[in-house]
């Protein structure tokens, strides 16, 4: 198992009265590890220790209405290795968070239909609270269905990134396996 060391809360410590935390309008930030975050790696490839180790930034900030509505703006980005499937090979994906979730305070409430937005993903908002085991429901929720490289490294060279293009003419001429060195460099 990953042991957790380091300057991060422990994860057990990260529990907060949600309605209360919106209520007051109150802010939360931390960086975990992506090794925190077990669930989230649950099936895909076997993540190795530098991506383990990387960092999950995240964020927390509490909002209320004064129709006595409870919200939870989240903001978070982690990077795990994740095999594209178009061409089968493993990349670092970025994954980004930015959800505003709306806390309830009962399970009966999760499927009222007398709120006027319906788009808006509801949560009960207990007083024991996980904010990382929220920070990783809404990592899961923003993984692609179908993860896939922007371009495949196998891919033509005119499909080239938009801050290659001063290299393009160069890039044109060399083969496909000069193109992936260089990719690999970067
Ligand atoms: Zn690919």
């Amino acid at each position: 198992m990953f042991s957790l060391t380091g300057k991060e809360q422990p994860v057990s410590e990260s529990l907060i009265d949600a309605l209360g935390f919106a209520r007051a309008g109150s802010f939360l930030q931390g960086q975990a590890r992506l090794g925190q975050f077990p669930r989230m790696l649950e099936g895909q490839l076997a993540q190795p220790k530098a991506q383990l180790e990387g960092p999950v930034n995240w964020a927390l900030q509490g909002e209320s209405t004064t129709s006595g509505r409870y919200f939870l703006h989240v903001t978070a980005q982690a990077k795990p290795l994740l095999e594209c499937q178009r061409c089968l090979q493993p990349f670092v994906c970025s994954i980004n968070v930015d959800n505003r979730v709306e806390l309830v305070r009962t399970p009966d409430e999760l499927d009222t239909d007398d709120l006027d937005d319906n788009s808006v993903e509801r949560i009960v908002g207990s007083k024991r609270f996980s904010v990382l085991g929220f920070v990783e429901d809404e990592l899961i929720l923003a993984m692609p269905y179908v993860p896939k490289h922007e371009q495949c490294p196998s891919e033509t060279p005119d499909q080239a990134d938009r801050s290659a293009r001063s290299e393009e003419q160069e890039t044109r001429r060399q083969s496909p396996f000069s193109v992936l060195e260089q990719l690999k460099k970067n």
